[in-house]
């Protein structure tokens, strides 16, 4: 892994959250990015080398509604960087993590992710992400 790429944090309602991380940042999110398949509006913040992803639900069914629910807004994963996502989840599974995806997924931000599953990484869900090089033309 080479370092925290961002920090997610689920929450109810994203304009109303865009406008309290800008005045706790004292800045404005870059970009705001839909994630269909995974049924979600993300906002990204920008803080020195790091970042923060914002993460509401787009579907009253999906992933983070369902963590809402359960426990509220907060901190609802953490990501890496790695060099190399599908080395890093074979390495992974043969540490014994529970890889949530079969191979990895476009993501928000123009990375390729996959998720370890919390109940194997003490109740934290992390997240790997490599970024996708686009082909130049
Ligand atoms: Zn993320």
């Amino acid at each position: 892994m080479k370092k925290i790429e961002h920090l997610g944090i689920a929450v109810e309602n994203l304009e109303e959250s865009n406008l309290l991380f800008e005045k706790l940042l004292g800045k404005a999110h870059y970009k705001i990015e839909e994630v269909a398949s995974e049924h979600v509006m993300t906002s990204f913040f920008k803080v020195g080398p790091n970042k923060i992803e914002l993460v509401a639900s787009t579907n009253p069914d999906g992933p983070i509604a369902k963590f809402l629910e359960k426990k509220g807004e907060g901190i609802h994963h953490i990501a890496f960087e790695v060099k190399d996502i599908y080395k890093e989840m074979e390495r992974l599974r043969n540490e014994g993590f529970r890889i949530l995806n079969d191979k990895p997924k476009r993501g928000a931000d123009n990375k390729l992710v996959c998720f370890v599953h919390p109940k194997s990484a003490n109740g934290v869900l992390i997240e790997l992400c490599q970024e996708i090089k686009e082909e130049k033309r």
